[in-house]
């Protein structure tokens, strides 16, 4: 890959990594998300499986090395395992990952991990069935923590439990979730809840920093120390106009409890930034780019691919315009605007892809 073609932006940040959303459509209604949708396709017809992997291919000419694919969910899209195995046989392609609800997760575990998924992200919001299926309209967590173990079973190197935390829904579950740690050899990821789409909706409310859930973790008295090795590099990113390098565990800071066989991370969106580590871009289903998570900007695909050159060219445009962060609780009030010529995003979650 020559110079001219990494995907830098105007801050100096490379991107390697990408999100490609291959559904909008999901069998679930997270409250948070897309609570009031029937399962149909909003969208126009999302991108074919020949043309995630053309683009892919692209990409790994400027230096994506990892992959995920979600929605929606993903695994509403049939033969999922047939497109990562053909992004697994991108050269340059290093890492592929799913984050899915995990209802449909347990049968196919193993045939995606054969396949060459390296991890997969399993949102769980709650232990309790009852509570489970109110946030997610309808959702068995039977069905989840199966999925949970098939995953573990197939042998898919990294999985990862996301738990979005929202004050009086379940933030009294997150000693439970700690628990799971001392046991499995699980990474389990408590989430802001974001101001985003349908998510701004009770957001106020429901909005709680996770400065809190170490106190909590040793108020229950578990010792727990931070875990250095693929230590976030945001912490030492610094302030703006710096260029950094991320590592593979993105913008979570994990901490192990002492013996336990997993680990527990923080992601916090809100009220820290970790933009300037930010090494991501975003392709939606409906196949528009967009390189920053809460901002509106977007660029359609579809009438580049198969062309490389101006493919490229759109990718390295779309970057230019990434602001240096994201501004979720000023954009919320309408003040606080880092740039303010661009607006938040009007797509949900499960168009952007999470
Ligand atoms: N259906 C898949 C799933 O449930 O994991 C993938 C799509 S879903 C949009 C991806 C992730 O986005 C989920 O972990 C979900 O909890 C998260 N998410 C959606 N809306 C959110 C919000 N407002 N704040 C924080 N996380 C959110």
């Amino acid at each position: 890959m020559s110079d001219a073609n990494a995907l830098a932006d105007s801050f100096g940040r490379i991107h390697n990594y990408v999100r490609i959303s291959v559904t909008d459509r999901c069998n679930l209604s997270c409250k948070y998300c897309r609570p009031d949708q029937a399962d149909t396709a909003s969208s126009p017809q999302p991108l074919t499986f020949d043309e995630i992997s053309s683009v892919v291919a692209v990409l790994a000419d400027m230096g994506v090395t990892k992959v995920r694919l979600t929605g929606g969910e993903p695994l509403l899209r049939p033969r999922l395992e047939e497109l990562v195995a053909r992004l697994h046989a991108i050269r340059g392609i290093e890492r592929i990952g799913l984050t899915t609800n995990g209802m449909l997760l347990a049968s196919k575990a193993r045939m995606l991990r054969e396949a060459g998924l390296t991890d997969v992200n399993i949102s769980l919001d709650s232990l309790q069935p009852e509570r489970f299926a109110k946030i997610t309209g309808g959702g068995d967590v039977g069905r989840v923590l199966h999925a949970i173990g098939s995953s573990l079973d197939a042998g898919i190197e990294q999985v990862k439990v996301n738990m979005v935390v929202m004050q009086g829904v379940n933030d009294d579950e997150i000693e439970s979730f700690l628990q799971l740690t001392l046991k499995y050899p699980l990474h389990i990821r408590f989430i802001e809840y974001m101001p985003i789409g349908r998510g701004t909706e009770g957001w106020q409310a429901g909005y709680m920093p996770l400065g809190g859930i170490l106190e909590r973790c040793a108020n229950a008295g578990w010792a727990f120390e931070t875990v250095r090795s693929g230590e976030s590099s945001y912490e030492a990113a610094g302030e703006h106009g710096m260029s950094v390098s991320t590592t593979d565990s993105g913008p979570a800071r994990y901490y192990r409890i002492e013996g336990a066989a997993g680990q527990f991370g923080l992601i916090d969106p809100v009220s820290k930034h970790f933009c300037m580590a930010c090494n991501r871009l975003r392709i939606t289903a409906s196949g528009h780019i967009k390189p920053c998570l809460y901002w509106n900007d977007e660029w359609n695909v579809r009438p580049y691919i198969g062309k490389a050159e101006p493919l490229k060219h759109l990718f390295l445009e779309s970057l230019k315009s990434k602001p240096v962060q994201h501004e979720m609780l000023g954009g919320l009030k309408g003040n606080g605007s880092v740039r303010p010529l661009q607006e938040s995003t009007f797509r949900q979650m499960s168009q952007i892809g999470g």
